[in-house]
């Protein structure tokens, strides 16, 4: 396909594999077996069963016909938030645990920020027998205490790192030495389409899944499996990738990709990347992220942690760059009242992150006939603390 990576790891001008010397020889046993592995008809059918008995896959997709008379088109939610865990993010883990089995891995280490992919890690390696390390930043685990204690239920060791600034960035180092001393029995499970090649291009594989579903659904539910938009928001870019990916040769579709914009970003307090990151190397790979003028990565700035990342996915930034993909920004403010509105509207909370989307459903002008298609990326559960501080401060 058009837009998949080529050979050298590359979409366009981003991408590739910028690692230290040491790290070599782990990437490289990913690069060379993950295709075959993945491609495989028995991967895929242990794939293929674990999303379906175990995951609760296909998700729905489900017309909102409240939300749709509102905006005066018609919406359909791909409900990411019903798998099990409550996010798109078990896809990829799932996916990635059995690649692990396979090239004979005995243990994980993952490092999450605000753990939600700390928890999707600890819920497959519980489910696969595998021991699990995941790195959290000191900072971190005091913040996200509920999913500290998630990941410890499910039998992982959060090991705090305690360098730097205490956070995802200094996870990520501690993981990265974890890896670097354990290459032959260890599996780095990354979270989102970010690091070093293969890993952007194994997780969109994984996280495909989801725009395979949309294009059987809407064709049972529309007969046409081809919508006008598809919307999804992007913190690494993982759901927006996922269910982007099969539509991403057939240029009639309109996707839309929905930043996180903080308090606005001209305020210094956003993450939207598109808008104030310029080219450089983030976490192995090259791709958009924010710096300042010497090539400092600055801290970005969202409500959602899931998306308050300095960077996107080198898939992403390619899709920027050559305009396959419109990119929004989304302050926090008009997320939570896009959030607020879909539980009054059709009895769902969604994840903050996901509510991102939501809100440009104010901002987009669609036509009555238009299909739009939602990725609901997860449920709300985790935000409720947030939702209700927002609501008792904006009175
Ligand atoms: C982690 C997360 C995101 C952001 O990650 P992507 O890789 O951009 O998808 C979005 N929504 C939810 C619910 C998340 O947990």
């Amino acid at each position: 396909m058009k837009f998949d990576v080529d050979k050298d790891g590359y979409y366009g001008n981003f991408g590739g594999a910028y690692i230290p010397e040491m790290l070599y020889p782990n990437v490289e046993e990913l690069r060379l077996n993950y295709l075959e592995v993945i491609n495989s008809s028995s991967f895929k059918e242990e794939f293929d069963s674990l999303l379906t008995h175990y995951v609760g896959r296909p998700t729905p997709l489900y017309l909102a016909n409240r939300l749709s008379e509102f905006y005066k088109t018609s919406i359909y939610l791909k409900r990411e938030d019903l798998c099990h865990t409550g996010a798109h993010k078990v896809n990829n883990t799932i996916g990635q645990i059995i690649l692990a089995k396979r090239l004979g891995k005995q243990k994980i280490i993952a490092e999450t920020g605000a753990g939600q992919h700390g928890v999707a890690t600890a819920t497959v390696c519980a489910l696969m027998g595998m021991e699990c390390f995941v790195y959290m930043g000191e900072i971190d685990i005091e913040r996200q205490k509920p999913n500290v204690e998630r990941m410890r239920l499910l039998g992982a060791t959060v090991v705090p790192a305690k360098s730097g600034s205490k956070t995802l960035k200094d996870a990520t180092n501690e993981a990265m030495r974890h890896w670097i001393s354990h290459p032959s029995n260890t599996h780095y499970i990354i979270g989102s389409v970010v690091g070093p090649h293969p890993y952007p291009d194994m997780v969109t594989r994984f996280q495909s899944v989801i725009s395979k579903e949309i294009k059987i659904q809407l064709r049972e539910q529309t007969s046409s499996e081809i919508p006008d938009y598809v919307v999804a928001c992007v913190g690494g870019g993982s759901n927006a990738a996922g269910a982007f990916y099969h539509y991403l040769d057939d240029e009639s579709v309109k996707l839309i990709a929905v930043e996180a914009a903080g308090k606005g970003n001209e305020t210094g307090q956003s993450a939207a990347t598109t808008v104030l990151g310029k080219a450089g190397v983030l976490h192995g790979s090259k791709t958009l992220l924010m710096q300042t003028e010497d090539g400092q990565v600055t801290e970005p700035y969202s409500i959602s942690a899931g998306l308050d990342y300095p960077g996107i996915g080198p898939i992403h930034a390619h899709l920027f760059e050559t305009g396959r993909v419109t990119f929004e920004s989304v302050k926090d403010d008009e997320a939570m009242i896009a959030g607020m509105q879909l539980c009054k509207l059709e009895g769902i909370i969604p994840a903050i992150e996901s509510a991102h989307a939501l809100a440009i459903l104010d901002k987009v002008k669609f036509k009555k006939e238009d299909v739009v298609v939602l990725n609901l990326s997860g449920r709300g559960d985790k935000d409720l603390d947030t939702y209700i501080n927002w609501k008792e401060n904006s009175i």
